[in-house]
């Protein structure tokens, strides 16, 4: 349903409904204009406050403006650091790389090389793309139904939703979809299908550079991949010299409750992408972690103008020092964490008939089972409530839980709350509609 905003002085339809492009989405689901944010905060320009479950949809793990990051920067400024960098060597980029391998690769046992992309995730996918075919000479690649990679053209063919490919299917490049190994449909033997297709030479599927994987599918409606599939998808890849993609763009950099969303797996994927959080302060950046063999980038042939805004830079080597020089961080995520699969249990699942799930901070509300009562209506109701949330899933069925791994537990359990009442509000009206 489209809302259209009112601006509250005038009456009239804001600047945004005027000027601003079709295109827009979240101004719909959330129609208010913000003003200020801190930590998982977000204020109206009327002075409403939200809670934020939201997360610039996994862009703000730590919250808005946190202070430890905003401080690295405000210094970084005053001393007239370079903000716009090409790809040059920088003191801020030396800074990054030096922290990244010291707070995250090393202590993993992890040898990436970097590569800075343009600073969206598509583009990281992207590149990972571009140099899986390059390193291994093939064009296919396998992703899977309910992933969700970006919406330039190389990662939309890898993107499924019909949504964002209609139209457009002739312009993409080869991708093979299978079902992931659970979604809405119910569990899958992905990993059947997957040797039957590799194995057998007239299965019809030219023998892809890579297998490209969200192991938490975030837009496509909170699954989690097993462990087991993903110990043997590795095998799998190893046998057949193919590469194996994490996307973490979404599920990276603590939101699982481990840094990489793959750890809990045991597994080293030979390329992850990451965006979106790996900033720390919704600065735009993004990267491609490459095991040192795939390297095989010539000069500038993947480039890009934004690879290096110094400001993200900072911002990120401020909030890999300040998060993850130990495990204090990751406790305090797996704690809330359990608050919200309790919470979830206790008041919604079982007295409403929906169904919870997810990992870390990502969860999902699945409103599959509860009649009458659409995941777009309730997130309409809580943003009526003061808060944030969107709707994500095949057919907009799930609300998905976001909030910073910073949330304070007196903001998480009120979110919660205003959850429950919002579905209580709704299962109301719509008893009181069936009787009359
Ligand atoms: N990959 C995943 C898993 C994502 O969740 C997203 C965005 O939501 C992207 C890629 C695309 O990132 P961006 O919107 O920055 O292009």
């Amino acid at each position: 349903m489209t809302t259209l905003t009112l601006d509250s002085a005038t009456g009239r339809p804001t600047v945004f409904e005027t000027d601003e492009s079709a295109v827009r989405s979240y101004s719909r689901a959330f129609p208010a204009v913000f003003t200020h944010a801190k930590g998982d905060l977000l204020v109206g320009e009327d002075g409403t406050r939200y809670i934020d479950f939201l997360s610039g949809a996994g862009t703000l793990n730590y919250g808005h403006n946190p202070d430890p990051i905003k401080d690295e920067l405000i210094d970084y400024l005053r001393a007239d650091g370079l903000v716009h960098g090409l790809d040059l060597s920088t003191s801020a980029k030396a800074d990054f790389l030096e922290a990244l391998r010291t707070h995250v690769l090393e202590p993993r046992g992890l040898g990436y090389k970097v590569q800075f992309t343009s600073p969206s995730g598509t583009n990281a996918v992207e590149a990972a793309l571009k140099v899986a075919r390059l390193a291994t000479g093939r064009t296919n690649v396998i992703a899977f139904g309910g992933g969700f990679h970006g919406v330039s053209t190389g990662s939309l063919a890898a993107t499924s939703s019909g949504y964002y490919r209609d139209g457009l299917e002739a312009t993409l490049p080869q991708v093979t979809h299978i079902p992931y190994p659970d979604s809405p449909l119910g569990e899958f033997d992905s990993l059947d299908l997957l040797r039957r297709l590799l194995e057998d030479p007239s299965s019809g599927v030219d023998k892809p550079a890579a297998v490209l994987l969200e192991t938490v599918q975030g837009e496509g409606g909170v699954w989690v991949a097993p462990v087991p599939f993903l110990q043997e998808l590795r095998e799998l890849c190893d046998r057949h010299d193919i590469l194996l993609i994490v996307d973490d763009i979404q599920a990276g950099c603590g939101r699982t409750g481990a840094f990489f969303s793959f750890e809990r797996a045991g597994i080293v994927p030979d390329l992850v992408t990451l965006s979106k959080s790996i900033s720390g302060y919704g600065l735009p950046m993004a990267i491609v972690l490459i095991k040192p063999e795939y390297d095989i980038w010539r000069p500038g042939q993947h480039n890009g103008t934004f690879r290096g805004h110094q400001l993200a830079f900072v911002a990120a080597t401020a909030a890999l020092r300040h998060y993850w020089a130990d495990d204090a961080f990751l406790r305090q995520i797996r704690t809330k964490a359990d608050l919200v699969t309790d919470f979830l249990e206790r008041r919604i699942t079982q007295p409403f008939g929906a169904s919870a799930r997810g990992i870390g901070l990502m969860r999902a509300l699945d409103l599959t089972g509860v009649p009458g009562v659409t995941a777009a209506a309730v997130s309409r109701r809580c943003f009526e409530k003061g808060l944030i949330i969107e709707t994500c899933g095949r057919r907009d069925e799930v609300l998905k839980i976001l909030p910073p791994l910073t949330v304070s537990q007196v903001n998480l359990s009120a979110g919660l709350n205003t959850l429950v009442d919002a579905l209580v509000e709704l299962n109301a009206e719509r008893v009181s509609e069936v009787a009359a």
